[in-house]
């Protein structure tokens, strides 16, 4: 007998391998529980923050912000229509470079993960794409904002224009991550000749547990 094919469900639109938002989605859904604190820094349509609020649940929490307005209001719209309760986020038109000041202090150093998805909203205003100088501020709190054992996820898109300078910078930046605090890894598609998104992941490092 045949056995039924499955598309895998972490597979990119081709049913190859997860595209660079596919795996930190894959990841973020094995180590986020309900009732954790999550943050998207780069909120664009709302898909990740849906995906957030879905891991950590009713009884958690999750930020999120975006510069542009119309994102933020698809984001509101998405997560309403997912009937999810006003209480369960909280939706800012601000810099993520500003989001140690709209996550407020007792929720410092107690999230458990963080999404960022860089570059410019697809169908929307290219030119509000996100800058090295304000990204590499904005991942700089935001590992400070992680809890132990939390868990910071970067889709990069080296493509467009000023992508590659903020992909090299933060290249740089997580290298000199010290390795005692934190872990970190980077997947990329490495036999195509354009410039993929790749992921970038940082564990900050947490007191072992027994399994
Ligand atoms: N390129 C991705 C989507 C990125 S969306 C993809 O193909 O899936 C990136 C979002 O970051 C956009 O909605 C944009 O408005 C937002 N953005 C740009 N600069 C920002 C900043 N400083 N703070 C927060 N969001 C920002």
């Amino acid at each position: 007998m045949e056995t039924p094919h499955r598309i895998p469900q972490w597979a990119s639109p081709t049913g190859g391998l997860p595209s660079a938002v596919g795996w930190a989605q894959l990841l973020l859904t094995d180590r986020l529980n309900p009732g954790d604190i999550a943050l998207d820094a780069t909120a664009g349509n709302g898909h990740d923050t849906l995906f957030l609020s879905r891991c950590v649940g009713s009884s958690g929490h999750v930020y999120a912000m975006d510069v542009q307005l119309a994102a933020v209001t698809e984001t509101r719209r998405r997560l309403l229509e997912a009937g999810l309760a006003p209480e369960q986020f909280t939706l800012v038109q601000a810099g993520h470079e500003t989001m140690a000041g709209i996550v407020p202090a007792e929720h410092h150093g107690q999230l458990a993960g963080i999404m960022f998805n860089l570059g410019y909203l697809p169908g929307s205003d290219k030119t509000v794409i996100t800058r090295t100088e304000t990204t590499l501020e904005a991942v700089s709190a935001a590992v400070t904002l992680l809890k132990p054992g939390g868990l910071l996820t970067i889709a990069v898109y080296p493509g467009h224009e000023g992508g590659a300078q903020e992909q090299r910078h933060l290249a740089d930046w997580a290298a000199s991550l010290p390795p005692r605090e934190f872990e970190v890894q980077h997947l990329r598609p490495v036999n195509r000749h354009a410039n993929p998104p790749e992921c970038w992941l940082v564990w900050k490092t947490a007191p072992s547990r027994a399994r």
